[in-house]
């Protein structure tokens, strides 16, 4: 616990949230250890580069190297603060267990420590009660605690943590989250967002664009509100997600013009968590970070300007939720992405066009998860109103713009190979 609290002072140096990790095998032998890379620089460089699931990229990376590492049960990710949604879901879809430090009231996934887990739906509430473990804290300087949540693993059977180590680890959050708010908030207002389209092939922030997704900025429709057009776009992200180990989903970010930023398949041929909305607002927070990182007075307006916060634009998943652990970390993921409160001119933020569980399940599970997504953020996803839309995804190969998708050049299928798709480990 010392090294994760090592981690997160870290973390607080290099000005992002202050939380630190490690995992640990079934000996308690360190494998590795990191912390959160949300902010680097003083950018946004990825809102999903959290400690806990960093660690666990990390882990399938390594496996997919050929490292012989234990399979996931046997393994231990020790935290400085409670995993939030998207880590607690990372966590449960992969399968490791957990030792947590701080608490975390906002965003943690026992937020009210009652080790319940009411914020996760009913079918991940016993696997969270038995793979999250918070050890007692002992001590008189308001940081002790009961023990509570799962037995501890082997190696940390009756041991505490120590009651300076865990003021440690609340201290290195709370000393950061302000200013990590100011950075994560920087970005200009709707009004003064400018429409890309406008810009020439040749233009620095289009050529990056491209690079990313060559098919960026060749649909437009009508803003928060895609049609059936966009269909062959998507069926092609899908097909990959298929070729590439997943379900056949993939997810596209479209800015406030209406303009196609971005579609991406997952990449679960390399880890179990590398879904589809991860990658996509990984992609583009990375795509900002590299255009911002060192750029002049002008050059830095003109990407504010051009390429927005994904809050002003809408994000498309070809699947909705489903009350998977998948889920539950997409949900975070987009919680982690948004951090604030959704523009009130932008309700419909998040959109999907095939649902996976009823209107009013959902809207329970939204409302269930911890408050900064329930009530801060108030994530509510909505199924896109277009009809033909819908009806296009569940017939695949029946585009109706008369574009296949076998026509549309396909996003990079090694994005590892280019600066943008490399993880931050
Ligand atoms: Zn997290």
């Amino acid at each position: 616990m010392s090294l994760a609290a090592g981690e997160a002072v870290a973390a607080k140096t290099q000005g992002t949230f202050g939380v630190g990790g490690v995992l640990l095998d079934q000996r308690g032998n360190v494998l590795k250890s990191l912390h959160n890379m949300v902010v680097r620089d003083g950018l946004i460089f990825d809102p999903t580069a959290h400690g806990e699931r960093q660690l666990i990229d990390w882990y399938f990376a390594e496996r997919a190297r050929g490292a012989a590492l234990p399979d996931p049960h046997e393994l231990t990710i020790v935290t400085s603060l409670d995993p939030c949604a998207m880590c607690a879901g990372a966590i449960l879809a992969a399968g490791f267990k957990v030792v947590v430090a701080a608490d975390d009231a906002k965003a943690g996934i026992d937020h009210d420590a009652s080790a319940r887990f009411s914020a996760l739906p009913a079918a991940l509430r016993e696997r969270a009660a038995a793979a999250f473990c918070y050890p007692a804290v002992r001590g008189s300087a308001g940081y002790a605690r009961a023990a509570r949540g799962s037995a501890p693993p082997a190696f940390f059977i009756g041991k505490t943590i120590n009651e300076a180590t865990q003021a440690l680890c609340s201290l290195a959050l709370e000393a950061t989250s302000d200013k990590v708010q100011q950075v994560l908030h920087q970005d200009v207002p709707q009004a003064s967002l400018l429409d890309p389209a406008t810009l020439s092939n040749g233009h620095p922030i289009v050529r990056k664009l491209k690079s990313l997704y060559p098919n960026a900025l060749s649909w437009r429709g009508a803003p928060q509100a895609p049609d059936a057009t966009l269909a062959p776009y998507l069926q092609a992200a899908m097909e990959q997600d298929r070729r590439q180990g997943g379900d056949g989903d993939c997810s596209a970010l479209l800015d406030a013009f209406g303009n196609l930023l971005l579609v991406t398949p997952g990449r679960r041929h390399r880890s179990a968590i590398l879904t589809p909305f991860m990658e996509c607002t990984r992609q583009y927070a990375q795509l900002r970070y590299q255009l911002l990182l060192g750029a002049d007075a002008a050059t830095e307006e003109a990407v504010h300007r051009y390429l927005g916060h994904p809050k002003h634009g809408t994000f498309i998943w070809a699947k909705g939720p489903d009350g998977s652990a998948a889920s539950m970390m997409n949900l975070g993921a987009y919680g982690s992405t948004m951090e604030g409160p959704l523009p009130a001119s932008n309700p419909r933020q998040l959109q999907f066009i095939l649902a996976r569980m009823n209107e009013d399940d959902l809207a329970q599970m939204c409302a269930a998860m911890p408050p900064l997504y329930s009530r801060t953020i108030g994530i509510s996803p909505r199924q896109v109103a277009d009809a033909d839309l819908i009806a296009a995804l569940l017939t695949p190969g029946t585009g109706p713009a008369g574009l296949s998708p076998a026509k549309l050049t396909p996003t990079c299928s090694h994005p590892e190979s280019s600066a943008i798709g490399r993880l931050p480990f």
